[in-house]
């Protein structure tokens, strides 16, 4: 067995009841062989079997009262990853199907993804099973001030920066931040994602899904195509898939298909992002209300976006929506390339059947990571105490995916991998991590 098979072997005898942990693992260990029989530092500096491994873990209770006056309680976690190159950075989920195996998935991706921004930020993640879903206001921020209640002794400008993920986007972050604020007398670059109004970055909310179509714009161009006249599918119609579409809109191509849990629709003239805005981010309806407004276009219950024929798929919902059987009918259907905008939105068979298949596949670890690149420029002008323009910010963004994008060329040249963008991936953020641990010895 190699050092990464055995180290795999260790981490599911370990966390047996821990899938998508285990799923996210095996992504990236499987990946490594080639920086492990190159040089031999990382398997004697224990490398593998550490980064693997949380440094810390923090659960707790979180008691709130709903607009009925009972008591509701939660649990709230906190996966503080990897502090080796940055103090720990990450967002925080909202959704009832949170559990410490995902938290720890999104954690470990984190650490890579944050290693390819270039920027000093290290990996964490955290969330609760609690669904802002359906709740009134008050009953969110009643929520936010009791989880930041316990988090606030955990966090720190300089130890552990959350931010937003599903679920909690300006709103929650803005209860999240007064809580802290209140308690500890200090306003501290905490959290990212924050209001215009006290210290958040103009482009953050689009910056995800900005960043998923500038390295979507130089992987085409890199294969001498364009993204003009090409049709593109997305999933999902949150913060990603809003500015994903968005900005492809802008790129000249034609977006047909936008989803949320209950089903999606195909709009053959151009999916009509007003009509989007509106219903998600100003009514937070339900996608099936855009045909009511857009008559042409059809909606549908349940999965089945990837079955409407694109050249550019961009799942951008959520963890395991895109399974063998939508890799099969995109390859069917003529696919070139998919850049994930979720994380790990693509399951692993389906992930080896796109490659087998000469799909361009780039994982969420680069293609998404415009959303935390532009937290961190979040920071750094909380930290001069400045504002950047708009154009500033998504300039810097745009440049910091074109880095991100040649440092996966470089691996996979570095270890003659053409157009193995998930091992160039994984390669170029491990490496950079890896060798911070070593600078820091046994720790
Ligand atoms: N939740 C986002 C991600 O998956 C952003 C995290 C952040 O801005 O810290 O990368």
């Amino acid at each position: 067995m190699t050092y990464s098979e055995r180290v795999l072997e260790n981490v599911k005898m370990k966390n047996p009841n821990e899938p998508e942990f285990i799923q996210a693992v095996t992504e990236v260990l499987t990946t490594l062989s080639p920086v492990f029989s190159a040089e031999k530092k990382w398997e004697e500096n224990r490398i593998l079997e550490r980064i693997v491994e949380p440094e810390r873990i923090i659960i707790f209770r979180v008691p709130w009262i709903n607009d009925k006056g009972e008591i509701e309680v939660n649990r709230g976690i906190r996966v503080q990853y990897n502090s080796a190159i940055g103090p720990y950075k990450g967002g925080l989920r909202f959704h009832p199907s949170v559990n410490l195996s995902i938290l720890k998935f999104l954690g470990f991706e984190q650490v890579f993804k944050n290693s390819l921004t270039t920027l000093p930020m290290g990996g964490g993640k955290g969330g609760s099973d609690f669904d802002p879903k359906g709740k009134s206001d008050n009953e969110v921020m009643r929520f936010c001030q009791s989880f930041m209640t316990e988090l606030f002794r955990h966090v720190g400008e300089n130890v552990d920066i959350p931010a937003g993920d599903i679920g909690v986007g300006a709103r929650e972050v803005g209860y999240l931040f007064g809580q802290y604020k209140r308690i500890r007398n200090s306003f501290d670059s905490v959290l990212t994602g924050k209001g215009l109004t006290f210290g958040g970055s103009l482009a953050r909310p689009e910056a995800t899904g900005y960043g998923l179509l500038y390295i979507t714009k130089e992987l085409l161009n890199s294969k001498n195509m364009d993204l003009k006249e090409m049709r593109v599918c997305i999933s999902g119609s949150g913060n990603v898939a809003i500015f994903a579409c968005e900005k492809a809109i802008k790129l000249g191509a034609k977006v047909v298909t936008m989803s949320d849990s209950n089903g999606f629709i195909v709009d053959e003239e151009g999916i009509d992002l007003d009509v989007i805005k509106d219903i998600k981010l100003k009514k937070r309806g339900r996608i099936k209300e855009y045909v009511d407004v857009k008559k042409n276009a059809v909606y549908k219950e349940g999965k089945g976006v990837w079955n409407v024929p694109c050249d550019v798929a961009l799942p951008c919902a959520t963890q395991n929506e895109l399974n063998l059987e939508d890799a099969k009918a995109l390859v069917k259907n003529g696919v070139k390339a998919v850049l994930e905008g979720a994380n790990m939105p693509t399951t692993l068979d389906a992930t080896k059947y796109l490659m087998e298949n000469k799909v361009y596949f780039v994982p969420g670890k680069a293609s998404n990571a415009g959303g935390v690149a532009v937290s961190g420029l979040e920071m750094t002008q909380n930290a001069i105490r400045r504002s950047w323009t708009f154009e500033d910010v998504d300039k810097e963004l745009e440049n910091i995916m074109k880095s991100i994008f040649n440092a996966t060329i470089k691996a996979q040249e570095r270890f003659s991998l053409k157009d193995d963008f998930v091992s160039g991936a994984n390669i170029a953020g491990f490496i950079k991590v890896g060798e911070a641990m070593i600078a820091q010895g046994a720790v």
